[in-house]
C-alpha cells in the first residue's frame, strides 16, 4: 500500500470536517431555547415586604442580598415587587388600613407566588392581614429574631428563616478584644421594636453589671448622643443597637446615623449585624447576612418547587465566626493577639512592601550588588596594600643586600677611614707618655694632645656610626625628612673613596630652609649611594678628562630634585631606558641590579628616575620626589 496522499484525500477530510462543524453549531443553537423552555415557564411573582424601607440597615442588607441570589440561583423567571411598611418605625402608627386596601387592589385579583417578609414588623404585618389580602399564597418569614416571631398564628403556609441574638456572646466578646473597657455606651433609638431591644438588652446583660457600667441612650436625641460620644471617658466603647426613630421623635437612616456616629465619636464603636461592619465597626460574632440569604433563597426554590412551607424548618441561624476591621483595629490599637481564636481579619491594608514590593526587591537588589561590588574592591584595595606592604619589605630586604654589596666596594676606603684617626690616637697617646715622663712635663700642650685624641676618636666613631646607618635593617617607611641633610650624609661617606679614586666629589645645595619629602632616609640615602658608585664605575673606565662626580639637590615646582652628574663615556643612547632593567649590565663584575632597586625605591616614594647624556659627555641621573605637604 502506498503512504502518498492524494489532493482527493484532503479535499474529502475537509469536507468531512465541515460537516461535523455545521451540526454542532446547530446544536449550540438549539440548546438553550431547548432548556429555556423546559425551565422557565410564566414568571414567579414574589411579593417582597419591607420593615423600614429598602434602604434601611440592616434589613435592606438582608433583602439586596436574597434578591441577588435568587436572581442568579432560580430556575423560573422572577418578578420581584417590593412594598415598605412605613408604619413600623412610629410609637403610635398611624391607621394600617389604607396600606392594606393598596395591598388588596393590587393582589386581590392575581394574588403573588409567594410573600416574603423582611423583619419582625413585616412578619407581623402578613400574619395580621394574609387572610384578607392572599389567604392562599406561602408566607417565608426571614431576617427575624427568633423570639419576635408570632408562633401562635403560624400555619402549614409558613416558613421561617429566623436569628438567634445572645449579647452576653457579643458584650463578653467587646470585654476580651479591650479588657480595659470600664463602661460601654448603648446607642438605641426609641421605636417599639428599639424599646424591646432595649429591655431584653437590660435583661441579658444584668449579670456582667458588676464588670462594666452600662450607659443606655434610648431617652437621648441622636443630637444629643452625637454630642456624648464625641468626649466620653477614657476606657468607654460604643455598642450600635439600631436607631430608626431616636426620642425626640427624628427618624433616621441606620447608615447615615452611624456614619455620623462613627465621625465624631472618641471611641470604638461594636456591633453584631454585619450590615454595619465594614466601614465604620470594629467587628466581632455578628448575623451573617450571607448565611441568611442562602437559607431564604434554599425555602423560595423548594416552595416554588411544590414543597410545602410548613415542611421547610431552620434552626435559629447563631452569629458567624468572628470578623474584624483591620483599619479599625489600628485605629483603636486593638492588637491580633487579644481577638478570639478563629477570628478572620478584613480590609488589611497593604504594607509598604505589598505596595512597593517590586519598587522595594529592585532597591534591595542593587543594594545588595553594590554592596558586593563595594566589597569585592574593599577586598582587592586590601589585597593590593598587602602586596604592596609585601612587595615593599621585599624591597627593604633586596635594597638591604645591595647595600652590603655596595659596602663591600666601600671596604678599602672604610678601612683607611678608621685607620686614619686611630693611627693619629696611637701617635698622640706615645707622644702624651713621653711627655709625661719628662720632668716638667707642659700641661698645656699634654691638654692639647688629649683634645685631639678625643677629636680623632669620635672620628673614628662617626665612621662606624654611618656604616651602622647605612646597613641597617629596617622596615620600609615614610617619614618627613629633610633631604639635603640625607644627601650629605652619604657624601661623607663616599668622599675617600671618590678622592682615592682620583675623582673630585661635589655637592651642592640650595641655601635656605632645605628640601623636605616624605621617605624612608635609608633607602633614600641607598638611591644616592649606589647612583654614586655607579658614577665612580664610570669614571674608572675614561682616564681623558677632569674626572669629576656632581651631586646636586634643588626645588622643581612640586617636586625636590637629586641630580648625579659625572664626566664619564655617558650611557649608550640605547640604553637610557634599559638601563633600569634588572640583570642589565655592561660590568663584567656587575650585576646589574642597583639601578633596577634605585627605580624601585623612588616609585615606592611616588617619585620618577631618569638617565640621560650630557652635552658635554658624562651620564645625568636625576631623582624627582614630591615635596612634603
Ligand atoms: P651594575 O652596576 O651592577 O652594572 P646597575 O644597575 O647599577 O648595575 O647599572 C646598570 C648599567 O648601567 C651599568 O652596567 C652601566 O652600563 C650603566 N650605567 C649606570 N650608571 C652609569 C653612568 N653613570 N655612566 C655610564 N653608564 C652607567
Amino acid at each position: 500500500m502506498s503512504g502518498r496522499i492524494s489532493i482527493a484525500d484532503i479535499d474529502r477530510s475537509w469536507r468531512a470536517l465541515g460537516v461535523r462543524l455545521c451540526i454542532c453549531l446547530l446544536a449550540i443553537l438549539a440548546w438553550p431555547e431547548s432548556a429555556d423552555s423546559a425551565e422557565h415557564g410564566p414568571p414567579r411573582r414574589i411579593l417582597l415586604l419591607h420593615s423600614f424601607g429598602r434602604e434601611f440597615r440592616p434589613w435592606g442588607e438582608y433583602a439586596r442580598s436574597i434578591k441577588a441570589a435568587l436572581e442568579r440561583q432560580s430556575a423560573y423567571a422572577l418578578e420581584i415587587q417590593e412594598h415598605t411598611l412605613l408604619t413600623a418605625r412610629f410609637n403610635n402608627p398611624g391607621p394600617e388600613a389604607p396600606f392594606v386596601d393598596y395591598l388588596r387592589s393590587l393582589y386581590q385579583v392575581s394574588p403573588p407566588d409567594i410573600v416574603m417578609s423582611i423583619g419582625a414588623p413585616a412578619a407581623r404585618f402578613v400574619q395580621k392581614y394574609r387572610g384578607q389580602l392572599f389567604p392562599g399564597t406561602p408566607l417565608v418569614m426571614t431576617a427575624i429574631e427568633q423570639r419576635l416571631v408570632n408562633r401562635e398564628e403560624l400555619t402549614d403556609n409558613d416558613t421561617v428563616i429566623s436569628v438567634q441574638n445572645d449579647f452576653v456572646v457579643v458584650f463578653g466578646s467587646i470585654l476580651k478584644v479591650m479588657p480595659d473597657t470600664q463602661r460601654i455606651a448603648v446607642v438605641i433609638g426609641a421605636s417599639p421594636l428599639e424599646r424591646f431591644w432595649l429591655e431584653e438588652l437590660k435583661r441579658e446583660l444584668k449579670p456582667m453589671e458588676g464588670r462594666v457600667a452600662f450607659d443606655w441612650y434610648a431617652d437621648l436625641s441622636f443630637e444629643d448622643i452625637l454630642k456624648r460620644a464625641s468626649a466620653l471617658p477614657p476606657h468607654t466603647v460604643l455598642f450600635w443597637g439600631l436607631m430608626s426613630v431616636d426620642a425626640a421623635g427624628v427618624a433616621h437612616d441606620g447608615d447615615l446615623a452611624l456614619r455620623s456616629l462613627h465621625a465624631v465619636a472618641n471611641a470604638p464603636i461594636f456591633s453584631y449585624q454585619e450590615a454595619f461592619f465594614g466601614r465604620d465597626t470594629i467587628g466581632g460574632p455578628m448575623l451573617s447576612i450571607a448565611d441568611s440569604s442562602a437559607r431564604t433563597v434554599d425555602a423560595v426554590t423548594r416552595i416554588l418547587g411544590g414543597e410545602k412551607p410548613g415542611h421547610i424548618r431552620f434552626e435559629p441561624l447563631r452569629y458567624a465566626p468572628p470578623k474584624y476591621d483591620w483599619r479599625e483595629m489600628q485605629r483603636w490599637g486593638i492588637g491580633e493577639s487579644s481577638l478570639p481564636r478563629g477570628s478572620e481579619i478584613l480590609f488589611r491594608e497593604p504594607g509598604v512592601w505589598e505596595r512597593y514590593r517590586w519598587q522595594l526587591a529592585l532597591t534591595a537588589a542593587l543594594i545588595l550588588v553594590q554592596a558586593a561590588l563595594i566589597g569585592g574592591l574593599l577586598r582587592e584595595r586590601r589585597q593590593r596594600r598587602l602586596a604592596e606592604v609585601e612587595s615593599r619589605q621585599r624591597l627593604a630586604e633586596l635594597a638591604h643586600v645591595n647595600r652590603y654589596s655596595a659596602v663591600g666596594e666601600l671596604t678599602t676606603s672604610i678601612a683607611h677611614e678608621l685607620n686614619q684617626p686611630l693611627g693619629s690616637i696611637l701617635t698622640n697617646t706615645e707622644t702624651a707618655e713621653l711627655m709625661l715622663k719628662g720632668a716638667s712635663p707642659n700641661l698645656d700642650e699634654i691638654r692639647e694632645i688629649l683634645a685631639d685624641i678625643r677629636r680623632d676618636d669620635q672620628r673614628a666613631s662617626e665612621v662606624i656610626r654611618r656604616l651602622r646607618s647605612v646597613l641597617r635593617k629596617t622596615p620600609f617607611e615614610l617619614r618627613d625628612i629633610e633631604l639635603n641633610g640625607t644627601v650629605q650624609e652619604v657624601m661623607g661617606f663616599v668622599a675617600d673613596v671618590a678622592a682615592g679614586r682620583g675623582v673630585t666629589l661635589s655637592f651642592y645645595a640650595p641655601a635656605g630652609l632645605g628640601l623636605h619629602v616624605r621617605g624612608d632616609p635609608v633607602q633614600l640615602q641607598q638611591v644616592v649611594l649606589n647612583l654614586i658608585l655607579n658614577a665612580l664605575d664610570a669614571m674608572s673606565e675614561t682616564s681623558a678628562g677632569k674626572r669629576e662626580v656632581i651631586v646636586l639637590t634643588r626645588r622643581a615646582g612640586q617636586f625636590a630634585e637629586i641630580r648625579v652628574g659625572d664626566t664619564g663615556p655617558g650611557i649608550a643612547t640605547g640604553d637610557l631606558e634599559t638601563v633600569f632593567n634588572p640583570f642589565f649590565t655592561t660590568k663584567p663584575e656587575g650585576m646589574g641590579m642597583g639601578l633596577a632597586i634605585v627605580r624601585t625605591i623612588v616609585e615606592a616614594h611616588r617619585g620618577t628616575i631618569s638617565a640621560e647624556n650630557q652635552p658635554l659627555g658624562g651620564a645625568l641621573f636625576t631623582v624627582r620626589l614630591p615635596i612634603a605637604g
